[in-house]
Order: structure tokens, then sequence, then C-alpha cells
């Protein structure tokens, strides 16, 4: 283990090293955007980010806190486009990042700065072949537009609870919503990709090209290279693509029940039933309550009586709606995850993952929380949300077959917040960060542990991507990106130092 202070120099020179980068190309942007458009095939753009087209052509920040920023736009017309980029910046050491849907929002986004936003809204395409039960989406197609197509299609697959997402990011990373339970990760049903590697090849990866790197993608993918398309295995839509949401509202002190009926579902719970929960404070109703909105991908007469013991607890409401599954993400928890696709948001995020449902410790924190909230108004906007689907799908896979390192977790939670203001980042950053720390005292994990996409930025690379599973990456990442130029998106570090 090398020395703190050996580290803390490393970390002052890698950080002045990007500092000094970022001038660089603040100070250079026009000869850049110049010298990429002599570069690129006609029908590609290139603009400074300070011309006014770049906020309506571009695709833009589901987050602004803590964003990267930008002083030139790239929208490659092509792979071979892409690979350019790629391969311009690390000749002349400019930092990038590809864009897909932008609602990438840890914070480690931030220490890019004055760099080059390679944005791929020009690789959309979605393209299903029926009788293979495969797709074909593009590096950018955004979630609403993967689910509507297979749902028309008579297909489905894990799609995530915010339907503007790009899914190819979401894939990369794992990729996990209420259908989960059926096949696990997104990254789990994924047959090859197209990739410009950290080299600046292109290749072709699945099981059998390239298979290292395959294991790689799936999960830690945003760490090796730009996807300009991913193939999926699909599958077709199971009760004709008819599901049943059903919403409750509980009130706060009635926590320690629910708690308790949600224990008793997991490892039970059926695999065709996702639930997700949220927990917050309503000023209409004086206090914390609980929402909870399953899904369940079968008929309502079964979904009635599997959740038996919720409505025997007399919800404050009662929501059953019949609907296609492609609708779902709209209407689970009474729509709430709308709100994920507002751009522009001062988001605060925080995510801890739990492998036991501790009851006592939920009630602390829900109590704390009552506390806390009806104190603070300012602090109101923090809300915890649980994910919890069936171990089934994610079991089906074993865990060396690819880089997702949580398949036994009991549940996915974020406790994340909305802040009016930039100057109220900090107060929600405090109490968000300290709920995270009082959920992770009854995580069942003795060190904080967090599904890649959900992470704050504060987290060890462990914590990502779990300790057995970092030494493999880090030798990909010295094989396919060894300059690090993917490197800014909670990033598998070269050095084993880091972690
Ligand atoms: C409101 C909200 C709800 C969410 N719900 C869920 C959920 O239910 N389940 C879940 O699993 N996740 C969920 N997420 C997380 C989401 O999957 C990630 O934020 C994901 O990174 C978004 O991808 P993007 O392309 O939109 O973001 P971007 O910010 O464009 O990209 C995020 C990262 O992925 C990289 N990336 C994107 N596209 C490519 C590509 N084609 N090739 C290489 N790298 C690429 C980017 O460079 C960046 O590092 C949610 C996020 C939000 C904001």
């Amino acid at each position: 283990m090398a020395s703190f202070w050996s580290l803390l120099t490393l970390y002052a020179g890698l950080v002045f090293l990007q500092l000094a980068q970022a001038q660089a190309t603040c100070n250079l942007s026009p000869r850049i955007a110049e010298q990429l458009r002599s570069l690129l095939s006609p029908r590609s753009e290139v603009v400074l980010t300070s011309n006014a087209s770049f906020a309506t052509d571009f695709v833009q920040r589901f987050s602004v806190n803590r964003a990267p920023s930008f002083v030139v736009a790239v929208k490659p017309a092509s792979a071979a486009d892409v690979g350019r980029v790629v391969r311009y910046a690390s000749q002349n050491n400019v930092p990038f990042l590809a864009t897909g849907g932008g609602h990438g929002y840890t914070w480690s986004l931030s220490r890019l700065q004055c760099g080059i936003d390679l944005d791929l809204s020009s690789f959309d395409s979605i393209a299903i072949d029926n009788a293979a039960n495969t797709m074909t989406i593009g590096g950018s197609a955004l979630s609403d537009n993967v689910t509507r197509a297979l749902y028309a299609a008579g297909k489905e697959l894990p799609v995530g609870m915010c339907t503007c997402v790009g899914f190819t990011g979401f894939t990369l990373g794992g990729g996990i919503g209420p259908y989960s339970g059926l096949y696990g990760a997104a990254s789990d049903s994924l047959i090859s990709a197209e990739l410009v590697t950290g080299t600046g090849q292109l290749l072709t990866v699945s099981k059998t090209q390239h298979p290292d790197l395959f294991w790689g993608l799936k999960g830690a993918g945003f760490n090796y290279g730009v996807a300009t398309a991913l193939t999926f295995r699909v599958y077709p839509a199971t009760n004709g693509g008819q599901a049943v949401v059903t919403n409750m509202i509980f009130p706060g002190a009635l926590n320690g029940t629910v708690w308790q009926v949600l224990s008793a579902f997991f490892g039970n719970q059926p695999k065709e039933l996702g639930l997700a929960l949220s927990v917050g404070y309503q000023e209409q109703r004086g206090g914390m309550v609980i929402i909870v909105g399953f899904v369940y991908a079968g008929p309502e007469a079964e979904s009635t009586a599997l959740l038996k013991p919720f409505l025997d607890l007399n919800p404050l409401n009662l929501q059953i709606l019949n609907t296609p599954w492609e609708d779902v993400p709209e209407v689970i928890v009474y729509g709430a995850t709308r709100a994920g696709c507002q751009k522009g948001a001062q988001f605060v995020p925080y995510s801890v993952n739990l492998y036991k449902v501790d009851v006592p410790n939920l009630i602390n924190v829900v109590g704390y929380m009552q506390t806390t909230l009806a104190a603070n108004a300012t602090l109101r906007s923090a809300i915890v949300t649980w994910a919890q689907y069936a171990p089934y799908g994610f079991q089906r896979y074993a865990d060396d077959s690819s880089a997702f390192p949580y398949r036994a977790a009991t549940a996915f939670v974020q406790i994340n917040a909305f802040s009016p203001s930039a100057e109220q980042v900090p107060a929600l950053d405090g109490f968000a960060r300290e709920l995270r720390d009082r959920f992770q005292r009854g995580s069942g994990s003795r060190s904080l542990e967090t599904y890649v996409h959900f992470g704050h930025g504060d987290e060890t690379p462990a914590a990502w991507y779990s300790a057995r599973k970092l030494p493999r990456l880090q030798e990909l990442k010295r094989v396919y990106d060894p300059k690090s130029l993917f490197s800014w998106y909670n990033a598998v570090p070269v050095r084993r130092d880091y972690w």
C-alpha cells in the first residue's frame, strides 16, 4: 500500500495536470473547433458552446449541479468520425465526454472542465428483428423510444424508471428496472457492441470477439470507449404486454409495519413483481409519508392477491391501473419519476445498496427524517427511494458473467434532492449524506456499496465495482484506455493505489 504522502502528491499532481489541460483547452477552443471540422465528414457538426446553437441543437444535461463544462461540442455523423474525435483528443490532450441522454449526474463529472462534448445524437436508431428476438440501437437512443419500440413489437427488456435516460448509458452501468426481476440487468441481455476504444480502434465486442472487454462493458462500459451501437437479446412480452401498477400511500407513522411486510417479500417476491417506494415529507399530510408503487406483469387478480398484506394496512390512498408495460415508468408512484426528465436541475444524489431489511434501523432513519424535516422546510425536497426486484432475474447469470457486481442486493436505495437553487445545495448535501450514512449502518455490508449509476461520486471505486472485480477492470483499462481518456464518470482507476 502506497504511503498517504505519496498518494497525496500523486493526487495533487493529477489535479494540477487536469487544471493545466483545462486551461489550455479553454484558450484554444476556436482552434480545436477548426481542426475538428477539418477532420470530420461533412455531415458532422462542430460548434463552440458559446454559440447559441449549442443550447438548441445539442443534448443538454439533466443536472447542472457539479456538471462537466465544455467549450467545443461535436456531433459526429459516423462511427469513423467518433474514432477521429477520440484520436484527436488523445493526441492533443484535450479532455472529452461522450453524451448520450445527458442524464448522468455523479458529481465526479465536475472534474471535467473546458472539454469537448462528444454528442452522440446522430446515433439514435432502433431496429428490432422480431423473428430473431434481437434489437440493435444507436449509442444515444433514449429509453422512452426503446421502450415504445419494444412494446409495439410485442417484446420486452428491463428499462429504468426514468424514460429520458440514454439506453446505452443506462446499459453500460448495468441498467436496472422493474423487469429486472425477470431478466436481471439490461446488460445481461447484451449480445454485442460497436465500440471506439480509448486507443481509437473501432471494435465489435461480443462473447467471441474481445470477450474480456465484453465482460467489462456489462457494468463498467463507459470506462473503455464510446459505444456507437448495442445489440440485445429481447423477450416476448409477458402477459401480452399488460401490467398492473398499484400505487399506495401510507402515513410515516406506519413505517415499521411497512418495512416488516416488505422484508417478508424479499426472497419470496415473484419474478413478475417489481417495487418502487419513496419516503418523503408531504406538507399537506403534515409529515412523513411512504409511497409504494408495485408493477406486476400479470393479471390484476393475481396482483391483488399478492399485495394483500399491504392492502390490509389500509393505505391513505390506493390506485390500481391496468396499463401497457411501456407506460409503467409514466404512472408508477403516481408518475413521480417524470420529474427526472426536467433538464437543468440542481440535483443532489446519494445512494447505498442494502443486503437486508433492518427494520429497527429503518424506523430510526424515518424518525430522523421526520424530526429534521419538520424543523427545516428547506430540506423537504430530499426523498428516499427504494427499488426492490425479485432476485430471480439477477441470479440467472453467474457473478463472473459480467462486471455488474450487485446481484445479491436486496434494495437499491437512493437519497435524492432537487435543490431549488445552487445556494441550498450544501445544506441538502449534508442532510442527504447523513441519511446515506444512517442507511449504511443497517445495510448488511461493512463497507459502502453503491450501484454505479446512482453514486454520488465520493465513494471508492470498490464501492461502485466491488473489490473482487476491480483488478480485472483495471487490467482492461491498461489495454483499452491506457491514457484514461474515459475517466470522468465514477471511473475505474488505472492505478491500484486508489482503492
Ligand atoms: C431521473 C433519473 C432516473 C434514473 N433511473 C434509473 C433506473 O431506474 N435504473 C438505472 O439503472 N438507472 C437509472 N438512472 C441512471 C441512468 O441510467 C444513468 O444516469 C445513465 O448514465 C444515463 O445515461 P445517459 O446517456 O442519459 O447519460 P450521459 O450523461 O449522457 O452519460 C452518462 C455516462 O455514460 C457515458 N455514455 C453515455 N452514452 C454512451 C455511449 N454511447 N458510449 C459510451 N459511453 C456513454 C457518458 O460518457 C457518461 O460517462 C436514472 C437517472 C436519472 C437522472
